[in-house]
């Protein structure tokens, strides 16, 4: 829902009715300024910059109106000190052309410039103080904002709007509420703000009485107060307010607006009608990217994520070119999917339009490939990404310790802290899981210390599993056990499971039942708990308990979920279950098994038997390892891939020990890197060893 909020305000809080036209340049024309006018404006839309001010240097003598076009386009361009330069040639200077070059330093990031630019204005009107206003706030210098607010010798409506804007922006929704009943006039604006500020802000039950209000003084709605009343709607899923301005949106005639219509897809899509969302969209052919982004969101949101993938590549055919809210979702899209090879192509795409090192691309990307088992590729892209945020350090760290890449995680962390970026708990989270996955038992218990003394507020349940994780991991089970019982939240079943899996790695019957008790106490139907406690008994020959453990299954409905594996070709999903002979290639696959068989004998593997859940013959136990199904979706990787090319393959539960063992050696056999994510991390085997160093 949040991120949901964060995208409709792109396009909703940010009205294009409340930019003040800042140009009103109607008075100076005539003829030849005016051809002039054209062409440079032309230019400068078509992103030729240069161009223009080689037409510029060739005008007579140029006016005002034409130095403050020219000015205006260096500063959308960035180039804020070639249109400082223009401005200090220019022969004289209005207050038009003043309040260009103030709102170009601001765009361009420059409060100070602009600050001295306002202080030496010979002459200043409503439009130079509120965009100093507007500028302050761009820069969260709310007290400078008010405190000149509160100087502007004269106050038109526009300049209270933008103070409630801000406000908004800062979630200051008590000032900005007072505002509103203080201003003296309102206009629609005025009001669509509080509409779509009370909205950002979670208030939007709030938000809907302001419209009723206006509504009820019979002011009429601007296409962006419908489309702040629908991305509310969106958000608290009001189908019956929803319904209402849609049929609002059609008498008024505002159904080809794009802002509306993405408002109206996203609203459909949020409350599960995502039929609807394809009759809004059907209605015309868009050329807009935000009602595609909207579409492809919508369709992500409710699982369809194929049909999103669908939606990003008619975009693209239809010549519409993706933003980075449409990168984003769809990239999620392939995640979902667990879809590299689209990633690929999107990743592509982002190459093409230049965006691959813009920070929100990049954090998706970044997580495409390390969740998709390619780790090299995600440090390349983050290495790229121009300006990184938090969750571009987060993703990394994260993605590192999925897959073992202990002391990559711990010099990413080094480096974030030396660019001044303040870790958070995901941060922590990522530090200890990559100490648990490396066994870094010293550095482990260094984070969780430094978060526990220095951050006690962020110290939740998974930094205590992953903690319990890496003492276990050091084979110190008492102390693991002694941290649980004296933590300050209660533990929850995955804090024991920790534990639980801890002791089976171990052999330590005694801890495990105590584990699993306190598990099954809070989660009575986990199966995990079941199956780690009986793996354990299997491994120590107890017989009697792991058939003592199968009747109390059996007692309470609890069902074993199946093992499955699968891996992609050519985009296409190939899943497999234990022992499986349904796929089309069975009997080439099992050729292939039968064939590694004989090499792994060969290699010296012997079959561990405590890794067959069932008491059976050992020669029977043998057979059921050798197909379990991570086995058989290697086999089939190796008869229909490239030879030498990386095996990835997922699965939904751990990897066996017997596997994880007949794994490497394959890795060995075969000369590939064989790369298995199961539930609790990626494993990469490599000429006969394993990047979790046989501990998972
Ligand atoms: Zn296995
Ligand atoms: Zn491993």
């Amino acid at each position: 829902m949040l991120t949901i909020r964060a995208k409709i305000q792109t396009f909703t809080f940010a009205p294009r009715s409340f930019c003040r036209p800042s140009m009103g340049f109607m008075n100076y024309t005539n003829q030849s300024t005016l051809t002039y006018k054209h062409g440079l404006y032309n230019h400068i839309k078509n992103q030729r910059i240069d161009l223009a001010r080689k037409l510029f240097d060739e005008i007579p003598s140029p006016n005002s109106l034409l130095y403050t076009i020219m000015i205006t386009g260096y500063a959308q361009k960035g180039r804020i000190n070639d249109a400082l330069n223009l401005f200090e040639q220019m022969p004289v200077r209005d207050t038009i052309s003043w309040n260009s070059m103030l709102k170009g330093c601001l765009d361009c990031g420059k409060l100070c410039m602009a600050e001295t630019l306002f202080d030496k204005m010979p002459e200043r009107n409503v439009v130079s103080w509120t965009t100093m206003v507007n500028g302050y706030f761009q820069f969260g210098r709310i007290d400078k904002a008010e405190s000149l607010f509160y100087q502007m010798p004269v106050r038109d409506v526009a300049a209270w709007n933008a103070m409630i804007h801000g406000y908004f922006c800062y979630g200051r929704v008590e000032d900005a509420i007072r505002l509103f009943e203080e201003m003296p006039c309102r206009n629609v604006i005025s009001w669509t703000s509080m509409i779509g500020g009370l909205d950002c802000n979670g208030k939007t039950d709030e938000s809907f009485l302001v419209f009723k209000k206006m509504v009820g003084y019979g002011i009429l709605p601007t296409a962006t107060t419908l489309a702040c009343v629908l991305a509310g709607c969106a958000n608290v899923l009001d189908l019956y307010l929803g319904l209402q301005i849609h049929g609002c949106v059609i008498k008024i005639g505002f159904s080809s607006d794009e802002f509306i219509c993405a408002s109206l897809i996203t609203f459909y899509a949020n409350c599960k009608l995502i039929e609807d969302t394809s009759k809004v969209f059907n209605e015309k052919l868009h050329k807009n990217v935000v009602v595609w982004t909207a579409l492809l969101t919508g369709n992500g949101l409710n699982g369809k994520h194929e049909t999103a993938l669908k939606v990003f590549s008619d975009m693209i055919n239809l010549g519409v070119l993706p933003n980075q809210s449409t990168f984003v979702s769809v990239l999620n899209s392939c995640i979902k999917l667990e879809a590299i090879d689209h990633g690929k192509e999107i990743h592509t795409v982002a190459i093409k339009l230049g965006l691959v090192n813009d920070v929100f691309v990049g954090n998706s990307l970044v997580v495409m490939y390390s969740e998709c088992g390619n780790v090299i590729d995600a440090v390349a892209i983050f290495r790229k990404i121009d300006e990184k945020n938090i969750v571009s350090w987060n993703s990394m760290i994260v993605g590192s310790a999925q897959h073992g890449f202990g002391r990559l995680a711990l010099t990413l962390y080094s480096q974030m802290i030396r660019e001044g970026v303040d870790p958070d708990e995901i941060t922590f989270t990522g530090l200890l899981s990559a100490c648990s996955h490396s066994g870094m038992l010293q550095k482990g218990r260094y984070f969780f210390e430094y978060i526990s003394r220095y951050k006690p507020n962020e110290v939740k349940l998974q930094h205590f599993a992953c903690m319990v994780d890496i003492l276990g991991r050091g084979g110190k089970l008492e102390e693991a056990e002694e941290l649980i019982k004296n933590m300050p939240p209660k533990a929850n079943s995955m804090v024991w499971l920790a534990l639980l899996s801890s002791c089976r790695m171990h052999s330590n019957a005694e801890v495990a039942e105590r584990a699993a008790k306190e598990i099954l106490d809070l989660e009575p139907h986990c199966s995990a708990a079941y199956v780690l406690l009986s793996n354990l008994y299997a491994s120590a020959g107890r017989w009697s308990d792991v058939s003592r453990l199968r009747v109390k299954m059996k007692q309470g409905g609890i069902v074993k979920q199946p093992g499955c594996s699968w891996v992609y070709l050519k985009g296409t999903r190939h899943e497999f279950l234990s022992g499986d002979r349904s796929h089309t290639l069975s009997e080439k696959i099992y050729e292939k098994l039968d064939w590694l068989g004989g090499k792994l004998k060969e290699f010296g593997y012997c079959p561990e038997r405590s890794y067959s859940l069932h008491d059976v013959e050992d020669e029977q136990k043998e057979e059921m390892l050798s197909f379990h199904s991570e086995r058989l979706a290697i086999g089939f990787a190796l008869i229909t891939t490239v030879e030498g090319s990386t095996i990835t393959v997922m699965k939904n539960l751990r990897v066996c020990g017997d596997c994880h063992h007949a794994i490497k050696l394959i890795s060995k056999i075969v000369r590939r890197e064989i790369v298995v994510r199961d539930s609790s991390r990626f494993h990469h085997f490599r000429s006969g060893s394993c990047s979790c160093r046989d501990y998972w």
